[in-house]
């Protein structure tokens, strides 16, 4: 099956002083669509900056990357942020449907999607009157308002409860029945029991792979 996204050889190093720390150590992986699948490893093993390099927003100093961006098709990528990233000026239902409104093709409806992830409620408040869990959930939503060739999320359920957790595994494996490949940073077990193959990251390495069998859906 032809990867979303191929990853040869990349390696990304930071300068402190006279440190150099490599972040992420010669990784080479392929992402196959239709797949929901796992990087884990333990804090400051490197897994935020492997999916920023994913997702463009930084350069490796080494290896190449094959994915979504080669097309410049923004559309096709969603991401939501280990750090949420919602725009404190617009309300919660604004930036959910941000990506539309900046001409993303539509794939579900703001509403029904807030409905989903249980903030429909919550639509005309702003970020800064709810409460960090229902403000992931609205990042969360807003990656699944346009139907993303790839989706990556980092540590998409840190602020959720078990019944959070499983609303938001539920619309990410959604997207993965449509053929989207979903790539999550996660600890979260009721979220791991839903990949399809899991990598293990360590001190910038991805030290293996395991295909996981899925659990029942629910
Ligand atoms: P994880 O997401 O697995 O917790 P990160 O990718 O955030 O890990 O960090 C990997 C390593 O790179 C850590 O040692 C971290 O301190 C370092 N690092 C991350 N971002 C920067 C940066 N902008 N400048 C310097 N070092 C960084
Ligand atoms: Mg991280």
């Amino acid at each position: 099956m032809t990867a979303i996204v191929r990853l040869a050889g990349v390696t990304k190093r930071y300068r402190r002083g006279r440190e150099v720390v490599t972040a992420v150590d010669d990784v080479s992986l392929d992402l196959p669509p239709g797949s929901m699948i796992a990087l884990v490893g333990p804090s400051g093993s490197g897994k935020t900056t492997l999916l920023n390099l994913i997702c463009g927003g930084d350069e490796p100093d080494d290896g190449t990357i094959e994915g979504p961006l080669d097309t410049a098709d923004w559309s096709q990528l969603a991401i939501v942020p280990q750090t949420i990233g919602l725009l404190p000026e617009l309300t919660m239902g604004e930036n959910v449907g941000m990506p539309i409104r900046l001409g993303a093709p539509a794939a579900t409806d703001v509403a029904e999607v807030m409905e989903r992830l249980g903030i429909g409620a919550l639509a005309d408040r702003p970020p800064e009157e709810t409460s960090l869990g229902e403000q992931q959930r609205a990042a969360v939503a807003r990656a699944l308002v346009t139907a993303p060739g790839l989706l990556i999320a980092d540590e998409p359920t840190s602020h959720q409860d078990e019944a959070n957790t499983d609303r938001v595994g539920e619309a990410l494996a959604d997207v993965v029945v449509s053929g989207s490949c979903v790539l999550v940073a996660t600890h979260d077990s009721r979220l791991l029991a839903r990949c399809d193959l899991v990598f293990h990251m360590r001190d910038g390495v991805v030290t293996g792979a395991n295909g996981v069998t899925r659990a029942g859906s629910g």
